[in-house]
């Protein structure tokens, strides 16, 4: 249904004139429609230029272009057939099959960084300007943008944003199929681009290696083919909706083909600015990992455009706009009722799920990236604390089953799987066995309530219990046994606090999830539910009477749920070390706590791409200092691991070597003011293999 800005405004239809085709298939249904509410304001002339001049010329009226409600251009690519694939290519595109195709409107252009940012609040360009295409965006950050360009003109998103499934019925934004963009690309043509064989002629229509000086370009500044699409053979290469088969021609459907049901590798199409010649030609296709691990393709050369279904409602000239919108003709004929349309998760979905990167979620990146941020933090004021001894030597890690039960679903970055990667890790390294084994303890429940309110405690169990799909945030979803693993996430730490309070081992690490930092008193936020290292630091002060308790943050976000706990209490030395601007948004240097607690919070927001280096000088020049005058009794560390140089989410450039060298500084801190006693809690870190060698590395440090 379409609702908002454009409801009610007059619908302006202006229609082209006809213009000759020259092509080799026909185009069966060229008239289609425009949605309502839509103003078409475009009407661009159709160069005709096909290079067969002996071929018969169908007539067709010519393409249009049309402005949606937000402010994009997008083109009407009328119905029609054409040859897919090339018998001169590479094997994957043969054999050259026909294929018929329903109408659809494509944007003209890539997504540029602007419209992007306008809608996501986030820029994760690498060459950054607002024309230019955005860029460094995953499969699932180009599918999340449709679903909420689509939600943002009242459509319906065509995305299921758990199981990443395309509903091609709905009449939302999604990624076009392979044979959609073959199709728009070719705009008429079956020779290798769409102005003809001739590759001379690729430096008028497209950026790439020759002429793009090893980056982006503005969008729209090359020729446009004859259906007035640019950039379709360079800047960016685009990703389609398709999973990605080389051999998937031989079998492919003949009407609106939708791609292979599973795979691991999802289809780009286009060249980029680093492309060659031949890697532009309108039938070259590329598979590549939807996340970028294992990237072949630049990330930064990877973009996308939009399509979505054409209807009817504008569908003669003048009429209908006012009228609901309706499928144009045989729009969805041939496109067979979904194959997984009710079952099980479509396809692999390896990495950065749908949720990802909506506006206040934890996915976002920010369009302020390159914003250089100062270092922050005071010397808390200084007390003296008594140490007790412990004659403990041994590193302690607490792990359960239990914690794998927490269901994400499919895609989501924070997986059981971190969970069973470190684990593995530690003991192909032979380092689990020499870890006391810490098992969650019983009574954490009642200790849920120091941190947060009886009734978000009762929010949470009722909501797990109900099979509520997501928790007070789109980015954090939850299963029937969520609460259970959460709860025995705090068990865990608590256990932890227990045995390291009572000299059972000197520290430990808890590898628990779902993480914590960002839980509020009253709300869940960024794939948190409760904030496991503040009911620790509660707990240890009632339990085991510690008077002060030095909290380390080096998750890549700032922890806003545990400065949040103790913004007003002097006795938690809260320090953390961030990217920022970005996810929560929170954790500028000027936030230094509240009332007597003023000095007791010291953030330390770094710009995106800081390394060991900036991490090592900010513990040394501002934690250590501040810590030694705090003098705590227990010091717990929020140990996120997504500041790592290849994270799925952070942009920072830690390494395993220097998560060891903040935990040397970190544990340092606790062996001169309390005999050792450190708590380390995993936060985030979604990188399998990154994250289980930065724990690795970590865990190496606190046994040493
Ligand atoms: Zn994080």
């Amino acid at each position: 249904m379409m609702s908002g800005r454009g409801s009610g405004a007059p619908s302006v239809v202006v229609w082209c004139g006809t213009a000759a085709l020259g092509c080799a298939w026909r185009f069966a249904q060229p008239r289609a429609a425009v949605p309502h509410g839509t103003i078409i304001v475009l009407v661009f002339t159709l160069a005709a230029s096909c290079h067969r001049a002996e071929e018969p010329a169908p007539v067709a009226e010519s393409p249009k272009a049309i402005a949606t409600k937000t402010g994009a251009e997008m083109v009407l690519i009328p119905a029609g057939r054409f040859g897919m694939g090339s018998t001169a290519g590479r094997p994957d595109e043969a054999p050259l099959h026909e294929v018929s195709l329903d109408a659809f409107l494509m944007d003209r252009t890539e997504v540029t960084q602007e419209q992007y940012a306008k809608l996501v609040a986030a820029n994760p360009s690498h060459f950054k300007a607002p024309d230019r295409p955005v860029e460094q965006v995953s499969w699932a950050d180009a599918a999340m943008y449709c679903n909420l360009r689509s939600r943002d003109e009242g459509l319906d998103p065509c995305y299921d944003e758990k199981t990443a499934k395309c509903n091609f019925r709905a009449n939302g934004y999604r990624l076009p199929t392979e044979a959609e963009w073959e199709y728009a690309c070719r705009a008429g043509s079956d020779d290798a681009y769409s102005f003809g064989a001739d590759e001379r002629q690729l430096k008028q229509f497209a950026w790439y290696a020759e002429n793009a000086s090893k980056k982006t370009q503005s969008v729209a500044q090359k020729k446009p083919n004859a259906w007035g699409l640019f950039d379709m053979h360079g800047n960016v290469a685009e990703w389609c909706n398709d999973v990605y088969e080389p051999g998937y021609y031989r079998a492919s459907p003949a009407e609106n083909p939708t791609g292979p049901a599973d795979g691991e590798k999802y289809v780009l199409r286009g060249g980029a600015w680093n492309s060659t010649a031949g890697g532009c030609r309108a039938a070259t296709r590329i598979g590549e990992d939807p996340g970028f691990q294992d990237a072949c393709f630049a990330r930064d050369a990877i973009g996308f455009r939009c399509v979505r279904r054409a209807t009817d409602d504008a569908a003669a000239p003048g009429g209908g706009a006012e009228g609901p919108e309706k499928t144009v003709g045989n729009a969805l004929r041939g496109i067979p009722p979904y194959r997984h349309f009710n079952g099980t998760p479509r396809r692999a979905f390896p990495t950065a799920g749908l949720p990802g990167i909506a506006q206040g979620s934890i996915f976002a990146a920010t369009w302020l990236v390159g914003q250089s941020a100062p270092t922050g933090g005071q010397a808390a004021r200084a007390t003296q604390g008594p140490a007790s001894n412990s004659s403990a030597t041994k590193t302690g890690l607490v792990y359960s089953d239990i914690y794998l039960r927490h269901n994400t679903g499919p895609g989501h970055p924070e997986r059981p799987q971190r969970l069973t990667a470190i684990v593995q890790r530690l003991e192909a390294q032979g380092l689990l066995s020499r870890l006391e084994r810490l098992a969650p303890g019983a009574s954490a429940e009642q200790w849920l309530t120091t941190v947060h309110t009886p009734a978000y405690v009762e929010h949470v169990r009722a909501a797990c219990r109900d099979g509520v799909a997501t928790l007070d945030s789109r980015d954090t979803p939850v299963s029937r046994q969520s609460y259970e693993a959460a709860v025995a996430a705090v068990g865990g730490v608590l256990a932890a606090v227990d045995a390291v309070m009572e000299g059972k081992v000197r520290n430990a690490f808890c590898a628990v999830r779902p993480p914590g930092h960002h839980a509020m008193k009253d709300r869940a936020m960024g794939f948190c539910l409760f904030n496991n290292v503040a009911i620790a630091a509660r707990y240890a002060m009632k339990k085991h009477h510690v008077k002060k308790v030095l909290i380390v943050d080096w998750d890549v976000h700032h922890g806003n749920g545990t400065q949040a706990a103790f913004n007003d209490d002097p006795n938690v030395l809260y320090f953390s070390v961030h990217q920022h601007p970005f996810y929560p948004g929170t954790g500028t240097a000027d936030e230094k706590g509240e009332g007597k607690a003023i000095g007791t919070k010291i953030n330390v927001p770094l710009p995106a791409g800081s390394g060991d280096e900036d991490y090592q000088k900010a513990f040394e020049r501002t934690l250590r200092p501040a810590a030694l005058a705090f003098q705590p009794e227990l010091v717990l560390v929020s140990a996120g691991f997504d500041a790592y140089e290849h994270d799925l989410l952070g942009r920072m450039k830690v390494t395993p070597r220097g998560f060891a060298e903040l935990t040397r500084i970190v544990k340092a801190i606790a062996e001169r003011c309390c005999r050792g006693r450190l708590v380390s809690v995993l936060e985030g870190g979604y990188n399998l293999d990154g994250l289980a060698a930065c724990v690795e590395a970590h865990l190496r440090t606190l046994s040493q």
